[in-house]
Parts: structure tokens; C-alpha cells; sequence
């Protein structure tokens, strides 16, 4: 199938190399032109622009940081709608809000293209290993049309419900993730700073009741585990502005369902503030360094 991927950053240059590997043909476009240098060198095709990219493609898949960004790449004068062929199918896969989400999706559907959200959880490391959580948005029948491809990138690939579904489900999901990480942050700092060894504290935590993914998977104190970011001074991975950016869009999200959600704006406010301080661009992790007493 001729597909046409847009938005080469952290996540979307290996989701397109998987979709190479399954043997699609790619037409990719990113603003930063080494991200499209890579993904040609992986055997994709370059477009000049958005609409150049979607002109003669069958499916079309977004990864972009946020709502503005969707909305321009979409709605602009030489976007996706704009270019793309009526009736072909379109999928956003950033994390961006529910609002959002429905309404480029009906100004899609208007213009004859079925639109899905799909956002993504499992990092930068199941993107590369193709066991993404898809967490989809969408009718049935576009769903089952578009979850062949999303399995070359994804493990579970989840029917959420109706249009702007796939990112409830992924702002709630990250809602709790940015909140756990911080919890999990002030346990191994306060362990560290009371004397314990910073591994055995973890294998207590990680077989006790206080486990969760930011303790066993991608615990955030260094030296504890390899192959996560704190082993490497916090590069790659999921950038703390963009954990920002996600607990916004929840708390933004709570306050027009008039629903509370005080750890979330507390989080979201530490992300931000982390952000500030020079650590937007490193893993959300980093965030043990606003905490204190990391080594
Ligand atoms: P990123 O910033 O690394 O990549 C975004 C890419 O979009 C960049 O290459 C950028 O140049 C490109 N871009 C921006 N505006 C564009 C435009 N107008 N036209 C074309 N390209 C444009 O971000 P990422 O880490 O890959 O995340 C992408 C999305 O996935 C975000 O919504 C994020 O919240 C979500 N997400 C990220 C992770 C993670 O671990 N990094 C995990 C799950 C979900």
C-alpha cells in the first residue's frame, strides 16, 4: 500500500521504518529535513509538503507533537485535506486533545475521509520494537480497514469507541503515568538520601505494592536499571515538555467535564516548571533531578 507518514520525530521515524519493513511504500514529510533524510536512507520517499506526500496516497498517518500542529497539517491551505484523495483513510496517531481530535475528524469526514484517532503508549522503545498500544478512536468499520497496518507498529491495537475515544483513553492513561513517575521519583530519592542502596529499594518496591510501570520498567533514579534513559543522562525518550503538554490536555479535558483532578494539575505544574529549568527536552524522568537529590 502507498502510505504517507507525517511527522519523523522520536516516535514516528521508527513506526515509518516498521511499516517499510512490512513492506509498504512510504512518501514521508517532516519540517526538520534530517528526520526526512533518515527515513529515505531507510528506503521512504521525500515529499516537498504535506500535500505533495498525501497526493497519491492510499492511507495517510500523522505523528505530530500536538492539537496546533495536527490542525495545521490537517486543516491548512496544502494540507491533508486538502490533498488527500476523497475516501481515503486518515489517522492521527499524536497525543493530542479529544476536542480537537473530533472536530478535524468531522471536517475530514465532510471532505469524504473517514478519520481515526490513534494515539500510542509503550515509548520510543516499543515504537522501534513494533509492540505499540494503539489506542483507537473511530468507527468499526474504519477500524477494521486500518488495523492490519497499525499491527506492523503495535501489539495491542485496542477499538476504544467513537471518534476522539482513542484520546481519552490515552490522556487518562498518561494522566496517571506522570503522576506515578513523580511518586516513584520522591520514594528512590527519599530511599537514597535514608541510606538504602538504590537497586535494592527497587527490587523491594518492584515486589511490593507500590510497583508500577515508572518503578519496574523505567524506574527514573540512575544506575538502578539499563536501557532506560536515566542510564543515559535522560536523552531520548518521552520529552518532559510533552508530558507537560499531556497533563494539560487532561486537565484541560477535567475542567470542561467538571471533574477534579488536583495530583494531575499538581504534576502537570512540576512538568512545566521542569520544562523552565532547562529539562523539556530530556525524558520525563528527568523530573527526579527537580526533586532533588539524585546523584
Ligand atoms: P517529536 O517532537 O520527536 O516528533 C514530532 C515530529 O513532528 C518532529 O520531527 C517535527 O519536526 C514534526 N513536525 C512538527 N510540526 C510539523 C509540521 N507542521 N509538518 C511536518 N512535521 C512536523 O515527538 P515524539 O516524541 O515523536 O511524539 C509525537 C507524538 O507522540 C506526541 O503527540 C507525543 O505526545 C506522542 N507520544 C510520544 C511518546 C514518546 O515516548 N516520545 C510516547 C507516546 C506518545
Amino acid at each position: 500500500m502507498r502510505i504517507a507518514f507525517i511527522g519523523l520525530g522520536q516516535m514516528g521515524a521508527p513506526m515509518a521504518r516498521n511499516l517499510l519493513k512490512g513492506g509498504h511504500s512510504l512518501a514521508v514529510f517532516d519540517l526538520v529535513a534530517a528526520n526526512v533524510a533518515a527515513a529515505v536512507a531507510a528506503g521512504a520517499q521525500s515529499a516537498a509538503s504535506v500535500r505533495e506526500a498525501v497526493s497519491r496516497a492510499e492511507l495517510v498517518i500523522t505523528m505530530l507533537p500536538s492539537s496546533p500542529q495536527v490542525r495545521a497539517v490537517y486543516l491548512g491551505e496544502d494540507g491533508v485535506l486538502a490533498g488527500a484523495a476523497p475516501g481515503v483513510p486518515l489517522v492521527d496517531s499524536s497525543t493530542i486533545d479529544p476536542h480537537t481530535a473530533r472536530e478535524v475528524a468531522a471536517a475530514a469526514a465532510a471532505g469524504g475521509n473517514p478519520m481515526a484517532d490513534a494515539p500510542v503508549s509503550g515509548g520510543t522503545g516499543g515504537a522501534q520494537a513494533g509492540t505499540l498500544t494503539f489506542m483507537v478512536g473511530a468507527t468499526a468499520a474504519l477500524f477494521d480497514r486500518i488495523k492490519p497496518v497499525l499491527a506492523l507498529m503495535g501489539r495491542n491495537i485496542v477499538h476504544c469507541g467513537p471518534s476522539g475515544t482513542g484520546q481519552t483513553a490515552k490522556i487518562c492513561n498518561n494522566l496517571l503515568l506522570g503522576i506515578s513517575m513523580i511518586g516513584v521519583a520522591e520514594a528512590m530519592n527519599l530511599g537514597h538520601a535514608l541510606g538504602i542502596d538504590p537497586k535494592v529499594l527497587a527490587g523491594v518496591i518492584n515486589s511490593s505494592s507500590g510497583r508500577c510501570w515508572s518503578s519496574d520498567t523505567y524506574n527514573p533514579f540512575p544506575g538502578v536499571m539499563a536501557d532506560v534513559p536515566a542510564a543515559r543522562g535522560y536523552s531520548g525518550g518521552f520529552a518532559t515538555h510533552l508530558m507537560a503538554k499531556d497533563l494539560g490536555l487532561a486537565t484541560e479535558a477535567a475542567r470542561q467535564a467538571k471533574q477534579t483532578v488536583p495530583l494531575g494539575a499538581l504534576a502537570q505544574q512540576l512538568y512545566q516548571m521542569a520544562s523552565a529549568k532547562g529539562l523539556g527536552g530530556k525524558d520525563f524522568s528527568a523530573i527526579i533531578d527537580l526533586l532533588g537529590s539524585a546523584p
